[in-house]
């Protein structure tokens, strides 16, 4: 017996597309972004995924979620972009994660912390270059700098950097950013220190953006298309119907009567809501399709539900029949645009109750 619930299915042969897009433009370590779930697809599944194509190096945003990465998935270098906060060394310590220092304070207490250890595998600094959000400012590097011997004994020390424009390639902010990030490379000359800067929009930047390592996330799972045209979409959000009803000549359908029938239509209720991930902001602007044909939604998103024009279709659709909410016949872009949001804010906001098929 098959339940009728909402499906986000993920086609893994496209994020090894995708994959191999980037291996064929970058020939050093990439360090795939897992951070939130990855991105909502499943951080184990997409992990496992990953490592199977030879993935080592991997980052998130929290110990959360490197703790939970841990348990089912070893041997690999996992990267934390929060860094090290309260008293939080020895659980880095004990689980092998590597905090990216965010500021001096951090690169202290952590290298004060390993030289007891006597630990000296990877340190990884994040440095400020124009986002100011995390990463060491000015002042800290300068710090870091003047203690510069004191990374020799470290066999690598990665240094990173994230752009704030990478998606908008004609944007002179991203030059100014590497042109500080060189600057800052070139303080810290040591054949065990290496530098990362491009996430998925630096990557299709051009080479002058990828020094020796990068971290990219929505690339990999299908958004951001314009990056590169070889770039395939990974992820589709379908639903079933599961009611049909007709809206009789000025009925109303959902809450506070926001769509009134200008003539009968005939609608379909499917399971997928705003706790599902679908914006509010959607009502009766977004489509859904049945094959290839465009159904309008009608009225306003409700928390589990939606009310879909389906009168084009009607004498063909029936009850657990699927529509596609954006996948084959709209790109997760062009949805998150009609949203009025990013590809990253739609896929992070799927709910758990749309169940997660991965497919090759
Ligand atoms: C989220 C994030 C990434 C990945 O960004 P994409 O645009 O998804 O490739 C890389 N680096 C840092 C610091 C991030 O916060």
């Amino acid at each position: 017996m098959q339940y009728s619930y909402s499906k986000l299915i993920v086609n893994l042969k496209n994020i090894k597309n995708n994959l191999n897009i980037i291996k064929k433009i970058f020939k050093k370590t990439i360090c795939p972004v897992i951070k939130a779930n990855a991105y909502g697809l499943g951080d184990i599944p997409i992990a496992n995924f990953l490592v199977r194509n030879k993935c080592k190096d991997y980052w998130v945003a929290n110990i959360i979620e490197a703790l939970k990465i841990k348990k089912s998935i070893s041997n690999i270098n996992i990267y934390v972009a929060n860094g090290l906060n309260k008293n939080e060394e020895e659980i880095f310590f004990k689980n092998k994660f590597i905090p990216v220092l965010n500021t001096y304070e951090q690169f202290k207490k952590w290298t004060t912390f390993l030289n007891k250890k006597k630990n000296f595998k990877k340190l990884a600094i994040q440095v400020d270059t124009g986002m100011c959000r995390s990463g060491m400012q000015d002042e800290d590097i300068l710090k870091v700098y003047n203690e510069r011997s004191s990374l020799k004994k470290f066999k690598e020390v990665i240094i990173f950097t994230h752009l704030a424009s990478a998606d908008e390639k004609k944007s002179k902010y991203n030059n100014d950013q590497k042109n500080k990030f060189i600057k800052i490379k070139s303080m810290f000359q040591s054949p065990n220190c290496k530098f990362s800067l491009a996430a998925s929009g630096g990557i299709f930047l051009g080479k002058g953006y990828h020094f020796d390592m990068v971290r990219p996330g929505i690339a990999l799972y299908g958004g951001k298309l314009f990056f590169n045209k070889k770039l395939k979409n990974v992820v589709s959000l379908i639903s079933p119907v599961i009611q049909l009803n007709y809206l009789k000549k000025g009925e109303t359908a959902g809450y506070n009567q926001t769509y009134k029938a200008k003539k009968g239509i005939f609608t379909a209720t499917i399971p997928l809501g705003y706790a599902d991930g679908v914006k509010i902001k959607i009502s009766n602007i977004g489509h859904v399709y049945y094959k290839n044909i465009k159904l309008p939604m009608i009225g306003r998103i409700s928390m589990d539900l939606m009310i879909i024009d389906i009168s084009k279709v009607k004498n063909e659709l029936k009850i657990g029949d699927y529509l596609e909410v954006f996948g084959k016949n709209i790109t997760l872009d062009d949805f998150a645009k009609i949203s009025d949001t990013s590809p990253y804010d739609i896929i992070t906001s799927i709910s758990d109750r749309c169940k997660k098929i991965y497919v090759n």
